[in-house]
């Protein structure tokens, strides 16, 4: 089971295809070990790649880790690390809040690797469009951070082809650093920015995509089939439960699960390997609140040798 890596888009750094998240996993206390341990086994199997943001767990996903990091010893060119910006962690002010004007961004950036540990981020990100604040600002500051060292490239999440397109004309116009990167939700059940809107970015801009939720928060598993496990995200996220206990959804993942035993594989490696199966994606960034978790997603990398046209076609069918 050998890790693959991709070019991020037509940057030369490059990405695991399958990376790692702390997005409602890495937090709390008692949660630090279970993240180092996931950490490691993450880094053992090739994984370089570990995604961050500023607004998880309100900063504390960035601590738990710098401390992982910290613990487990590994050397600074062995990974890489996100964070991205938006949504703030101080929200009694009007600037440091759902904005990516040029302060917060510059601000938050060295707060971040306080936390981190670390003296640069590997990439950074926009966590979203922010409507108020001039394109060509944010641009200017996401670009300035790349110039000071303190990110190495930059990239946006969820913003529209129009908003990517017009952030990477205004730094060619201006000789500034370019976005390389975009941060959207591909799985089976939402496919449409990845496979229509963002199809000529790919080559225009030569835009790379790191992908996140690949099984919809845990739909695609098939563990919300007969309601809502103990423990499970659906528990604990209350706007996720209506999607995640939706019959439709579930019975097309039922169908999808009579493929993976076809194959000899559950759901979840499916879904994993399916997305990965896609060529614009440089990496699937996969979620695991527990080891055992992701040693089972892991083992994707295997299916996707197994996956061929005729599956991928019979898939289409059931998520049409
Ligand atoms: P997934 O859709 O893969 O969901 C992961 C969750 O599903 C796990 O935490 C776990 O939740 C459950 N799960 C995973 N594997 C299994 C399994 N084999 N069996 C049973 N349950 C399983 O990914 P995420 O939604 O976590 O997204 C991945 C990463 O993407 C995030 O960590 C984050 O870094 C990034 N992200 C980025 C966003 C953005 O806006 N840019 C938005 C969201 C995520 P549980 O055990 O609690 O049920």
């Amino acid at each position: 089971m050998e890790m693959q890596y991709r070019r991020l888009g037509r940057a030369g750094i490059k990405v695991s295809v399958l990376s790692f998240g702390s997005w409602l996993t890495f937090g709390s206390q008692q949660e630090i070990a279970r993240s180092i341990e996931c950490m490691g086994a993450a880094h053992e199997a090739g994984i370089n790649f570990f995604d961050n943001a500023e607004v998880y767990a309100a900063g504390k996903a960035e601590t738990v880790m710098g401390q992982a990091i910290r613990e487990l010893g590994w050397p600074r060119h062995s990974y890489l690390v996100s964070t991205k910006y938006f949504w703030g962690i101080h929200r009694d002010t009007p600037n440091a809040f759902l904005t990516l004007n040029r302060k917060y961004l510059m601000e938050s950036i060295d707060k971040s690797l306080e936390r981190l540990q670390l003296d640069h981020v590997d990439l950074v990100y926009c966590h979203r469009p922010d409507p108020e604040t001039p394109i060509e600002e944010t641009v200017w500051a996401m670009s300035d951070i790349v110039a000071s060292g303190r990110a190495l490239y930059w990239g946006t999440s969820e913003w529209s082809a129009d908003e990517i397109r017009a952030a990477w004309l205004i730094a060619e116009q201006h000789h500034l650093r370019k976005p390389v990167v975009e941060q959207p939700e591909y799985n089976l059940f939402n496919r449409s920015k990845v496979e229509k809107e963002f199809s000529r970015l790919y080559d225009d801009i030569g835009l790379g995509l790191t992908t996140w939720s690949p099984l919809a928060s845990g739909l695609l598993t098939g563990k919300y089939a007969d309601g809502i496990p103990e423990g499970s995200r659906g528990e604990s996220v209350e706007w996720l439960r209506e999607m995640l206990t939706d019959r439709d959804a579930n019975a097309k993942v039922e169908d999808l699960k009579l493929v993976a035993d076809e194959i000899g594989c559950t759901p979840a490696q499916l879904a994993v390997a399916w997305t990965a199966s896609n060529p614009n994606v440089s990496s699937v960034i996969l979620g695991a609140s527990r080891v055992e978790q992701l040693q089972e997603n892991l083992k994707a990398l295997e299916v996707m040798g197994q996956l061929t046209e005729a599956h991928k076609a019979r898939i289409d069918t059931i998520f049409a």
